[in-house]
């Protein structure tokens, strides 16, 4: 039986619906929609300056349809930029092209047809190329040069040779590949001859999937310039899951004058960066401890307890950045294995002896040598 407050409920039902049909008159010839299409925005990688340099990301290893890659090279830069990157280079292999029956093309075309974009993205595009030779000596990145058909030689040396008259820099990629040094990491007479002529100035510690902690001796004892690159051939998001916290391809930090080609160049070959892959840093001591120091707030101890009958106090350690860092208390009987993981956009407390004037601490995800990792004091 229908009473008015039913006929005013169907009124109202009535009036609201013309209403919303109205603003709603859609065009049945074509609608826009949106399924789940990705936002067009870019990721913002906190992780701070150090030393008044600029903390720059770069990958300095990727390949495009133009050697064996599967991706347009605008798309590296596109790719780029959405993971927050600074600077890149497209390196395709000079003597590996699978494509270059149907992409007809010199070896520098990658870059060029790239250009426009990284310059419409602020993205830092080098011009390189991956010489790439049997071992010894290998592959290696040429960057910053201005030409790369003349690269192209049947001699490896020659090769190098024209790379650094160029004023390349260049550098030893995936020195511990299986495929080419299935037993162990060798340092071959070979790569000694090319670092006395000068054409080696970096190595590669971490490439794609793997890591090579002897190279990290390699690069203290020889004075190279430390990289960690992704090496990518497929969409970077083929090869990395992305929409995970805190993931990100392995990159190389740099630390830069300012953020220019220029300020690129200075760095790598004064030295000044650290491979970042997964949640492990690696490079030199002193740089490492100053991103420690730039990245976690030490609150001072805010309060005094007693543990086991002795005075302990409780420090705070915020970390604002995008980095990790796993510390282990140093304790001369080594036998604390506890670790302290310090994660990206938290804080956490430790306890130390109130009669200690400092607490020593290993940042055991951070790596200045094959088995060395830095200290830090609170
Ligand atoms: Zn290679
Ligand atoms: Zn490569």
């Amino acid at each position: 039986m229908k009473t008015p407050s039913n006929y005013l409920t169907i009124r109202i039902t009535l009036i609201f619906l013309i209403i919303a049909g109205s603003l709603n008159a859609q065009d049945i010839n074509r609608i826009v929609k949106n399924d789940y299409s990705r936002s067009s925005d870019r990721k913002i990688l906190h992780i701070p300056d150090i030393q008044g340099y600029e903390t720059l990301k770069g990958d300095f290893h990727m390949h495009t349809v133009f050697s064996d890659g599967h991706v347009w090279p605008e798309s590296r830069v596109m790719e780029a930029w959405r993971e927050g990157l600074d600077v890149i280079a497209i390196t395709d292999h000079i003597e590996y092209r699978p494509h270059k029956d149907h992409i007809v093309s010199d070896h520098n075309s990658a870059y060029e047809v790239a250009r426009e974009k990284a310059l419409a993205q602020n993205i830092i595009l080098l011009r390189g190329t991956e010489i790439t030779r049997d071992m010894p000596p290998g592959h290696f990145n040429a960057l910053f040069i201005d030409d790369v058909n003349p690269i192209e030689n049947e001699d490896p040396m020659k090769q190098l040779e024209e790379a650094a008259r160029q004023g390349a820099f260049i550098l030893w990629n995936h020195p511990g590949w299986a495929s080419q040094q299935p037993d162990s990491t060798i340092w071959w007479d070979m790569h000694t001859e090319i670092l006395d002529n000068g054409w080696m100035h970096g190595v590669e510690v971490s490439n794609s999937g793997e890591w090579y902690p002897i190279v990290l001796d390699w690069c203290r004892e020889k004075e190279l310039t430390v990289f960690s690159n992704s090496d990518i051939h497929a969409a970077i998001d083929f090869d990395y899951d992305l929409s995970l916290a805190n993931a990100h391809r392995p990159m190389t930090l740099v630390f830069a004058k300012d953020r220019s080609q220029t300020g690129v160049k200075e760095a790598l070959f004064s030295r000044r960066t650290l491979g970042f892959f997964g949640n492990q840093l690696v490079g030199p001591e002193n740089l490492i401890l100053d991103l420690f120091n730039a990245s976690v707030i030490v609150n001072t101890p805010f309060m005094e307890s007693e543990r086991k009958g002795k005075k302990v106090k409780h420090i705070e350690l915020e970390n604002p950045t995008d980095l990790t860092f796993i510390l282990v208390k140093d304790e001369e009987n080594g036998k604390n294995k506890d670790l302290i993981e310090l994660n990206p956009h938290s804080e956490i407390i430790i306890i130390i002896p109130a009669n200690e004037d400092t607490a020593n601490y290993r940042l055991v995800n951070c790596w200045s040598g094959s088995n060395d990792h830095p200290v830090v004091r609170f």
